[in-house]
């Protein structure tokens, strides 16, 4: 039987496909060119919380950063918050381009399956993606979660659910780019509350965000996840911000004032 709808020929001379970051035409949703500038983590990376180690660094250290996390078991990026990725998720989280989920989603499955094949994310062991919660507020002036969004889309690829009912945000906090060190730390502790406590009792969850910026939201998260009976905690973000010894950590930083929202 023939549909009715508009064929997905009228669709695309109606709406031409276009990169959603650089708006080239006849493209995926992030082109060619947009993801050859992704840099992503891969293997060499801290064995806690999978920041890059510096090319002389053994695979298997733990950075000293992590040496201060109480809380996070261990955390993933899929790649640097820098050049083409820091702009899709600019676009995603703030231009209202929500499409980009699919291509941000789809490296957030990448991790997890790359993960769980090594010892990172065990993925076997963990009940559910929960996304880090926005204020109830700022979803309403956003008009989506923009974590909700990647936990739905990479839920079924990886085979566990989405728990949003498990951790709330009591408090609006100033957005953390905007604040540093230990000012980070204290912006954010109180701000979450743990609900549904039976549900998390004697499990392991992994949190998904969409930037991984000195890990103190994502830390927070999980120790009030952990008093509530979590025995593990993982971080899941699309993007981190690279390490201080990186040549990406000084490109475009702090360009768009829309990212400290
Ligand atoms: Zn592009
Ligand atoms: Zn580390």
């Amino acid at each position: 039987m023939e549909s009715r709808g508009p064929t997905d020929e009228v669709l695309d001379l109606l709406f031409p496909p276009r990169c959603q970051v650089c708006d080239r035409l006849g493209s995926d949703l992030l082109c060619e060119t947009c993801l050859e500038e992704v840099l992503f983590i891969g293997e060499h990376a801290c064995a806690c919380c999978g920041v890059p180690l510096r090319p002389t660094q053994r695979a298997s250290q733990v950075c000293a950063d992590c040496r201060g996390w109480r809380w996070i078991s261990g955390a993933r990026a899929a790649g640097l918050h820098a050049g083409a990725l820091r702009a899709a998720i600019i676009r995603y989280k703030f231009d209202g381009r929500t499409r980009l989920v699919e291509p941000l989603a789809a490296m957030l499955v990448e991790v997890v399956r790359a993960e769980a094949e090594r010892i990172g994310l065990p993925l076997g062991e963990c009940a559910a993606l929960v996304p880090v919660p926005l204020h109830p507020g700022r979803r309403s002036w956003r008009g989506f979660d923009q974590a909700e969004l990647l936990c739905e889309r990479t839920a079924d690829e990886v085979g566990l659910p989405v728990w949003t009912d498990v951790i709330a945000r009591i408090r609006n906090t100033t957005p953390q780019v905007n604040l540093r060190g230990a000012s980070r730390l204290e912006n954010v502790r109180g701000a979450f509350e743990a609900r549904k406590a039976w549900k998390l009792r004697g499990r392991s969850v992994i949190l998904v965000d969409d930037v991984f910026t000195t890990g103190a939201t994502i830390n927070e998260c999980a120790a009030v996840l952990r008093r509530a009976g979590a025995v593990a905690v993982y971080g899941l973000t699309v993007s981190r911000t690279a390490p201080l010894w990186h040549p990406a950590a000084f490109t475009d930083v702090g360009d768009d004032a829309r990212e400290a929202s």
